[in-house]
């Protein structure tokens, strides 16, 4: 062996010991298991923290972190092409939808969308469904002719509003397909004829849907999908550029389907992370059992809540959300008690939206079953101990 060759051994060797010590200590760490219930940044599965650790260290093979590396190299490259096309075969989309990952957050998509879809003179529809969909409205009234066609505010967003009429000449129609703070989501979609355009932010990836209704789905990635910094568009190509403005280069959704999403550095490991993710659902068999496992554990976590006399919930029955699961205690005494108890069994992040309090167990796809039970078991306890 050269000197190069024993350095570039050695080096190697090290790497492998760093990745192992690493390894090692995840596993340690998460013995002490920890029932993770938080709404975002949420619950990744165990195995893509695992492999995402590791990138951090040796990305492909290069003896280089992932971190550290040209988003233009072949590897890189590699890593967006995969995404893409793991986001189009699970959601079950043909390339007539544009994929792209960009940065913002979904906070920024409240803007980007009726600048890339709301023409001068057109109009832009809103369902008001919580403090979400308020955000979004406000950003479109910004740009044109904003209309809400339907709110539940009225009602503290405990409902889904349903059988309003749709106009056949706008823009498009927003919706939030999921409540993350106040718990509802839509269990069927509005049938209309204009774009449908969807803030998917806490449910994508969660269930088996028909995504061709829909024109564009956005999701920030932080709740179901991977960690924070990366934001998911699926936009039906014909849409892009329909609103005829002008605009900021990097805000044009043009821009970024003509480079793949690479027109400027993209977040690399967000990204990676995110594929990582996308890689463990369709290895788990896909939406259709992400949705089984979903729809299990929301159902045991309802019918507790149905069941013990300490809680309820806040949502209509029918419009319950599978995610994010809202409820509050019988008496506000029990708020802080119940806390403390989920705290001694391990489950955290279960404390409601500083605007509503009360509870909130976020179930997502990375949630198991057995953390579900753990927490129904809490709530038995404290029954026992206080009702
Ligand atoms: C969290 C959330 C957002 C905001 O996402 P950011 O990426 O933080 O901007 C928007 N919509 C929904 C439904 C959310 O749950």
């Amino acid at each position: 062996m050269n000197q190069k060759n024993r350095a570039k051994a050695s080096q190697n060797s090290q790497n492998q010991q760093i990745i192992h010590n690493f390894a090692v200590y995840i596993y340690k760490t998460r013995m002490s298991k920890k029932h993770n219930f938080y709404a975002g940044p949420a619950i990744l599965p165990e195995t893509v923290l695992k492999q995402s650790a590791e990138v951090v260290i040796d990305f492909a093979g290069m003896g280089l972190s992932l971190l550290e590396i040209s988003h233009r190299s072949k590897q890189f490259e590699a890593v967006m092409d995969e995404s893409r096309a793991l986001v189009l075969e699970l959601l079950n989309l043909s390339n007539e939808y544009e994929v792209l990952f960009l940065s913002g957050g979904a906070s920024t998509q409240f803007f980007m969308i009726p600048m890339n879809l709301l023409s001068e003179q057109g109009t832009a529809y809103y369902v008001n469904t919580g403090t979400w969909a308020s955000n979004a409205i406000k950003e479109a009234k910004n740009f044109g002719n904003t209309v809400v066609l339907a709110s539940s505010e009225d009602d503290q967003f405990r409902h889904i509003p349903k059988g309003f009429n749709i106009p056949t000449d706008g823009n498009y129609l927003h919706i939030t397909s999921n409540n993350t703070i106040y718990g509802s989501q839509y269990q069927q979609f509005p049938n209309c004829q204009i774009p449908l355009v969807c803030d998917m932010s806490s449910d994508i990836f969660s269930k088996k849907l028909d995504f061709s209704q829909f024109g564009l789905i956005y999701a920030g990635a932080q709740k179901n999908m991977g960690p924070a910094g990366v934001t998911l568009v699926v936009i039906r190509k014909d849409l892009i550029g329909s609103s005829g403005r002008k605009m900021p280069t990097m805000l044009n959704y043009k821009t970024h389907a003509e480079k793949g999403s690479m027109y400027n550095t993209p977040p690399v490991f967000p990204i990676y992370v995110s594929m990582l993710t996308l890689k463990w659902i369709k290895e788990m068999g896909g939406l259709e059992s992400m949705e089984k496992r979903n729809r299990e554990k929301a159902e045991l976590l309802y019918s507790e809540i149905d069941r013990n006399n300490c809680f309820e919930g806040t949502v209509r029955k029918e419009d319950r959300s599978w995610m994010n699961v809202v409820f509050v205690p019988k008496k506000v005494e029990w708020e802080s008690l119940f806390l403390e108890s989920c705290k001694l069994n391990g489950c955290v992040g279960l404390a409601g939206h500083r605007s509503v309090g009360g509870f909130r167990a976020s179930l997502y796809n990375a949630l198991e079953l057995s953390s579900v039970k753990v927490l129904v078991e809490t709530m038995q306890e404290f029954e026992k101990k206080y009702a």
